[in-house]
């Protein structure tokens, strides 16, 4: 059994993991890069290790240092996270090989669900409906005119290596291919060190709707139901809900079914996500299978009531899962709202740096999985994630009015950041009556954007009345005194009023 657990990566998912460790009475151990000193993963762990200069070549995706660090410390056992190394078969391969269990699946099943190429051709065997396009990799123009003539433009060109949201082009006129066929291989090489790309139908409209699954290593595996994740910029994620508000009760059993017969086909064990793009008419389509947990996996845990580190924690032990699928039900509504230190105003540029002040949501129903305290400075390094805001409903209704109630309590100065923005995307009347697909961000952006003048919330607008009132009632307003300058000093007073309070 696993008594110690390394967790190979930072920011919000170590502390996660290390959360699930903890109650589980295993010991953790972090590892850190120069950035990342002062991290809350770091605090939170029993040990942790320096592993290396701040960018991720050479720290988080340093194989040598961090097997060299579990056996310093004696760890029994890698958690690799998100992103980093988490879908990296040389590592699965590497602790296998050490003697360390790599919680996750086993590198067969990564290289065969990594390349999405080779995940398709398993996937059509297996009986999972795919985006109609080519089965083997594009290596030309004539290849790549020659697919389009057989199912009809626009298509998507996609890095077989892709991942988030990198390497992919929408052609939507046959003069795009040459350009967008560069384009593509150009930024899968330099993403993922290998441009083999391939053609799938352009799906118009699309839904994105992703099912959990958890496979043990005695042969079971289950689904844990859908993750709605349309909410999307750059196609990337920004809000993820479950239920879905378009699946109807027999569309999410058929998928899972579907879900499950994947995760089957490449002998799975472990929590795994498989991805489906699905149209106006409820077709779906394989898209891809994620082979570690998932950013948005909590809203999952809110609704289905499961820890899924504790799962994969106990698949890795070799323990069968204990969870029935005909006893599994969605309780409630959950959302997750992404939040990050960018800058809506320009295009979403990351905007990393020093949080001078943040106060988080708290409540009923709400969940905050974040890193970050006042002071931090988030590394330019990395995923600008400051935290990811979770929200628990009785319904879809109560989880919307819930998600705006906690992100009107979320404040983060010193970054940019896109709370007012998620703010905008709870209010809009697409989003709440869940009439939206992955175009939803581009279909509402003046909607989004705008509202600036009431960016500032109802609750300062009344404290400055106050603070004016005042200024005027012990006869400091005087004519001099403009309306900026009173809002400044009662910026300052509230400054000064935080700093005091985060002495105490
Ligand atoms: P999710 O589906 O949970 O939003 P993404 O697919 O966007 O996750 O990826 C999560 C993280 O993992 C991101 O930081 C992304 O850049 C990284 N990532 C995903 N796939 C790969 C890959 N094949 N190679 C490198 N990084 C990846
Ligand atoms: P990644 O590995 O980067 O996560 P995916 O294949 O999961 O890539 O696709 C990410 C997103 O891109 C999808 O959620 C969807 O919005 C869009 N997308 C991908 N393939 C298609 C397609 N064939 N038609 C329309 N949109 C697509
Ligand atoms: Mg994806």
């Amino acid at each position: 059994m696993i008594k110690k657990v390394l967790v190979a990566n930072r920011g919000e998912i170590a502390v996660r993991v290390i959360r699930s460790c903890k109650e589980m009475g295993i010991k953790t151990v972090a590892v850190y890069s120069d950035a990342d000193r002062t991290s809350q993963h770091v605090l939170h762990a029993d040990e942790a290790y320096h592993i290396g200069p701040s960018p991720s070549l050479e720290s988080y995706l340093n194989i040598d240092k961090i097997i060299q660090v579990a056996k310093e410390s004696g760890a029994d056992a890698v958690h690799p996270g998100y992103g980093f190394l988490s879908e990296n078969t040389k590592f699965s391969d590497r602790c296998k090989l050490e003697g360390i269990k790599f919680v996750g699946p086993s590198a067969y099943s990564i290289a065969n669900m990594g390349d999405k190429i080779t995940a398709r051709k398993t996937m059509i065997a297996a009986g999972v409906p795919v985006v109609p396009g080519t089965v083997d990799m594009v290596h030309s123009e004539e290849e790549a005119l020659k697919t389009i003539e057989e199912i009809g433009l626009p298509v998507m060109i996609k890095a077989s290596a892709g991942g988030g949201g990198k390497g992919m082009r929408l052609i939507k006129k046959a003069e795009e291919v040459t350009s967008g066929l560069r384009a593509a291989r150009s930024e899968a090489k330099a993403a993922f060190n290998d441009d083999s790309v391939y053609i799938e139908k352009y799906i118009e409209s699309p839904h994105h709707i992703e099912f959990q699954v958890l496979a043990d290593s005695h042969g079971n595996a289950i689904h844990l139901f859908e993750r709605e994740c349309s909410v999307q910029r750059r196609h990337q994620k920004i809000i993820e809900e479950t239920p879905s508000p378009i699946l109807t009760h027999e569309k999410r059993m058929e998928m899972g079914a579907h879900a499950v017969a994947a995760a089957k086909a490449v002998n799975y064990e472990g929590a795994g996500t498989i991805e489906f793009i699905v149209d106006n008419d409820l077709n779906y389509y394989f898209l891809e299978m994620n082979t570690r947990l998932q950013v948005e996996h909590p809203i999952t845990e809110m609704v289905v009531g499961v820890d899924l580190v504790k799962e994969q924690i106990n698949i890795a032990n070799g323990l069968p899962l204990t969870l029935k699928q005909d006893e599994l039900t969605q309780t409630g509504h959950a959302i997750e709202c992404r939040i990050y230190a960018e800058d809506p105003d320009n295009n979403f540029m990351p905007a990393p740096g020093q949080v001078t002040h943040i106060e988080t949501p708290s409540g009923l129903g709400v969940r905050v999985d974040g890193y970050i305290y006042e002071g931090f400075v988030i590394p330019m390094y990395y995923d600008p994630l400051i935290a990811k805001l979770v929200v628990w409903g009785s319904t879809r209704e109560e989880s919307i009015q819930r998600t705006l109630r906690a992100l009107h309590e979320f404040k983060v100065t010193g970054v940019k950041n896109n709370v007012r923005f998620l703010e905008r995307i709870a209010l809009a009347d697409d989003f709440v009556k869940g009439n939206y697909n992955t175009h939803f961000i581009e279909d509402n952006f003046d909607f989004l954007m705008g509202g600036k003048e009431q960016n500032m919330q109802d609750d300062d607008v009344v404290s400055i009345a106050a603070f004016v009132e005042y200024l005027d009632r012990i006869g400091e307003l005087k004519p001099k005194y403009e309306p900026a300058t009173a809002l400044n000093s009662w910026q300052k007073l509230k400054r000064a009023r935080s700093a005091r309070n985060a002495r105490f």
